[in-house]
């Protein structure tokens, strides 16, 4: 059995809102992406694994042990990052690890020792002595990573804070997660899709509290293979293309535009110029989305009628 074992998940909420309605995964080592739009049920999710909240009905297994009725035992595996998180501006970065060591019962030499690893695996060895006042996002997020390491964590649960990281901030950030998840399981909670293409062997796509995709980055980009294209069109003629086609992105270059779209599965009928372009997550998301914005209205208006 693997180490994290998620059966059934529910959540219903006490005003009847069901916020997970089934959830099912089971990982080993490695990381894993949870991406859905708000609402979707992701912090519910994120919540319960870390015990802060109580699941409806299902279980959670870590080592095969429920981590409910053993929380004790579940914790000593557990790293939480949660999406906000507070630090003393006048401590130092050392000093901050120092103090929230301490909260987990670590003093002396072995918490002296430990702070050194963690801020080495998050690159913050040069920094140690800086007030924290003075760090930029990334810093403060790689020093929230140090914390929640700091107790040698088998699971590291990740709310991804939606606070902007610079471009090398981020390779910095998804080359971390990789090392992490050499030898531990760390679930990534993200807005961000490029994140969970390039760091995640397994995600799961949460829509309205069901799980409505899960298994590998590439086989969620094969929903769109094929069916992505780029046109350049002058920058007057782009809402009429707009209008008529799933445009995906667009990229200003002087008088006009390049545009990424996606056309329906089975179209064959494709506009002046459009050549193919090799697909990535984000087009299969924004795809799924649509879809299953779409479903629902559908939906909607079946259920107004009836
Ligand atoms: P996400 O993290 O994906 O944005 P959440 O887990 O926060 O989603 O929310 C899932 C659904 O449950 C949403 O419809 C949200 O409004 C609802 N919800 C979240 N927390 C509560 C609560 N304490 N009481 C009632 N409904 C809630």
């Amino acid at each position: 059995m693997k180490p994290l074992v998620i059966q059934d998940l529910r959540k219903t909420y006490p005003d009847g809102k069901q916020a997970l309605r089934g959830f099912n995964w089971e990982l080993d080592d490695g990381v894993y992406g949870l991406l859905g739009p708000n609402g979707a049920g992701k912090s519910t999710l994120l919540e319960i694994l870390s015990l802060n909240l109580m699941p409806s009905s299902g279980q959670v297994l870590w080592q095969e042990r429920n981590i409910q009725t053993s929380p004790v035992f579940f914790r000593r595996a557990l790293g939480y990052l949660p999406q906000t998180y507070g630090f003393y501006p006048e401590l130092k970065a050392r000093q901050m690890l120092s103090y929230l060591g301490g909260l987990h019962g670590m003093h002396g030499r072995t918490l002296r020792r430990r702070i050194g690893e963690v801020l080495e695996i998050v690159g913050l060895t040069a920094e140690a002595r800086r007030k924290l006042k003075t760090f930029s996002g990334g810093m403060k997020q790689r020093l929230a990573i140090a914390q929640a390491l700091l107790h040698s964590p088998k699971l590291l649960v990740i709310d991804e804070p939606t606070t902007g990281l610079d471009p090398s901030e981020r390779v910095a950030f998804r080359n971390m997660l990789f090392d992490l998840g050499q030898e531990s399981i760390v679930l990534l909670s993200t807005h961000i899709v490029k994140d969970v293409e390039f760091s995640c062997r397994q995600m799961t796509v949460l829509y309205n509290g069901l799980q409505r995709f899960t298994g590998r980055p590439v086989d969620f980009m094969n929903r769109v293979e094929g069916r992505v294209f780029e046109v350049r069109r002058s920058r007057r003629d782009f809402d009429a293309f707009a209008q008529a086609h799933h445009v995906i992105a667009f990229r200003e270059e002087l008088e006009d535009v390049t545009i990424r779209f996606i056309v329906p599965a089975g179209i064959l009928d494709l506009p002046d110029g459009a050549r193919s372009a090799p697909v990535n997550l984000e087009d299969a998301y924004v795809d799924f989305i649509r879809e299953r914005q779409v479903i629902e209205e559908e939906e909607g208006a079946l259920e107004a009628v009836i």
